[in-house]
């Protein structure tokens, strides 16, 4: 039995944590279906996302439903093949590092999502479901010792008294109380790096605020990163120092988050920040209405994504698709008309 990997024995630390490039990923799609091969057709659920992350910060991803930040999020943890791109962490591919150190992988990368009840196996006890990955990963020297790390979790995460949490079932337990032992759970082989998709937006409002506190504690304690999706932007705003803006697969629009809140260039930014009525921005702004819905995701137009609903289109729009292009306040912004001004 051993401890926790040691990471900086593995990789080049000075690297960025996490480095995507140019990720890519397609459906085939045929007669109205998705199909995992064939098909001439494709859905673009993720068409071209690059970015960095780097140790200890939160990166904030927002956009409506359907624009791929769940797709995106299922690729950086390899529960989907990428169809073109890379994905690196510390200089090291995902692909290379699952087929040649596969443990590493899942000691490095580890996710939460957004349904705790889908999260268990209902016939296990909360202890054996936390006592798994430690057993996987030969963590703790006995069971005795496994036990303990979960009782010291449970403790952490504020489930007292930690032993009786130990012995009930998934049925037993509040959403709120699942979702922190699925956090708890997520952090047990300390994880640099944590997706969390929508962590709180199936829980009671009562309860969210204190596992969104619960959970920065502790990524704070174990210097864990973490890429956080939500369509809520003042959840995004709360957690992250970064964050991109997602319209149809594509990010158009990342930054320091509070410099895009407070100032947002993309017109369908603008549009998402106008419309969110929990977030105080020190200023009353009118919001900004679009007709209709996001065009298909099917093999888009060489135009910009967003032309089609955009209140400030110009011909070019619908010709040419906007690359992002850096803004003298270091954000990046994917618009024609965005001169290049902070
Ligand atoms: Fe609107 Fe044109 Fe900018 Fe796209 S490129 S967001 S259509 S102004």
């Amino acid at each position: 039995m051993r401890k926790h990997i040691d990471f900086t024995t593995l990789f080049d630390m000075e690297k960025p944590l996490l480095e995507v490039r140019g990720l890519q990923k397609l459906y085939p799609y045929k007669d109205g279906k998705l199909f995992s091969v064939g098909g001439r057709k494709h859905v673009h659920a993720v068409d071209g996302v690059s970015f960095e992350l780097h140790e200890k910060e939160i990166f904030g991803i927002i956009g409506e439903s359907g624009c791929g930040k769940s797709t995106l999020g299922r690729l950086l943890i390899r529960l989907e093949e990428p169809t073109k791109g890379e994905i690196e962490f510390y200089g090291v591919s995902t692909k290379e590092l699952l087929a040649t150190n596969p443990e590493a992988f899942h000691c490095l990368v580890q996710s939460v999502f957004q349904n705790p009840f889908d999260t268990f196996t209902p016939n296990d006890t909360i202890g054996a479901i936390m006592e798994r990955p430690l057993k996987l990963h030969n963590i703790g020297e006995s069971d005795e010792e496994r036990r303990q790390i979960c009782i010291d979790a449970l403790n952490e995460g504020g489930l007292i008294p930690a032993e009786s949490f130990l012995e009930r079932y998934p049925h037993e337990l509040s959403g709120g109380q699942l979702q922190r032992i699925s956090i708890l759970r997520s952090m047990l082989l300390k994880p640099k790096f944590l997706v969390v998709d929508e962590p709180v937006s199936m829980l009671d409002v009562s309860v969210r605020a204190d596992i969104i506190n619960m959970l920065l504690k502790l990524v704070k304690t174990h210097n864990t990163s973490i890429l956080f999706i939500s369509h809520d932007i003042s959840i995004i705003r709360y957690v992250s120092t970064r964050v991109a803006v997602m319209y149809l697969g594509n990010i158009v629009e990342m930054g320091e988050t509070d410099t895009i809140i407070h100032k947002p260039m993309h017109p369908y930014t603008q549009v998402l920040i106008s419309n969110c009525a929990s977030i105080d921005l020190g200023e009353k702004r009118e919001p900004i209405h679009i007709e209709g819905e996001p065009p298909s995701p099917i093999d888009p137009k060489p135009s910009c994504p967003f032309a089609g609903r955009c209140f400030c289109a110009k011909d070019i729009c619908h010709r040419e698709k906007p690359e992002l292009r850096r803004m003298a306040d270091g954000r990046l912004v994917a618009c024609h008309l965005v001169k290049e001004e902070a």
